[in-house]
């Protein structure tokens, strides 16, 4: 398998939540998981961007969305969609766990507050 820079496919998610979220008791829309460290992060229609934000900060140029039934790959760097390797299980958020999420923590006005793109 040719390597991509940006994908390890051996990195394992540490849970199907966004952490940076669940830290500061936040909401998300949908998920992202970084391709080279397993980073789950929200995406840019959530209030926080955590996916974006881990982007900005580690440099880790690639995600895969972590939506089930959703397997394309998303390069920040050159702002193009693209479809890749299979990477470690699991590879997106189980069904039974909402989007947005955490049920408990969504506002009533959700649609409101994600931005649509
Ligand atoms: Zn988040
Ligand atoms: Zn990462």
């Amino acid at each position: 398998m040719t390597e991509i820079e940006g994908i390890d496919p051996r990195a394992t998610p540490v849970g199907t939540i966004c952490l940076d979220c669940e830290a500061v008791k936040g909401w998300w829309l949908h998920l992202r998981r970084c391709a080279q460290c397993a980073h789950i992060g929200c995406c840019d229609s959530s209030p926080a961007k955590h996916a974006s934000a881990h982007f900005a900060e580690t440099g880790h140029p690639v995600v895969q969305s972590f939506e089930p039934d959703e397997t394309w790959f998303w390069n920040y760097r050159d702002r193009k969609r693209f479809f890749g390797p299979k990477l470690a299980e699991p590879r997106s958020r189980p069904l039974h766990q909402p989007s947005p999420g955490p049920a408990d923590r969504v506002p009533d006005n959700w649609r409101d507050l994600t931005d649509p793109h």
